[in-house]
């Protein structure tokens, strides 16, 4: 099981993570990302390895169970 959380105040509002993977992330109120609450379902797990190794300012943060 993965959880991934966005850091709000590492996050810049660049977009990658959500053009790689919208289904688990989107903008929240603050027009900064977030992470869906839920365990990433199985079939977007590389998209979102990709989204970790791809923001700018490390701003996701994720918790193997
Ligand atoms: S890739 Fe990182 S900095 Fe860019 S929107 Fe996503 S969490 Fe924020």
């Amino acid at each position: 099981m993965l959880k991934v959380f966005v850091d709000q105040d590492l996050c810049i509002s660049c977009g990658l993570c959500i053009s790689i993977c919208d289904e688990v992330f989107f903008w929240n109120d603050d027009d900064k990302a977030q992470a869906i609450d839920s365990d990433v379902p199985e079939e977007f797990i590389d998209d979102v390895n990709e989204a970790v190794e791809s923001c700018p300012t490390d701003a996701i943060q994720y918790e193997e169970e």
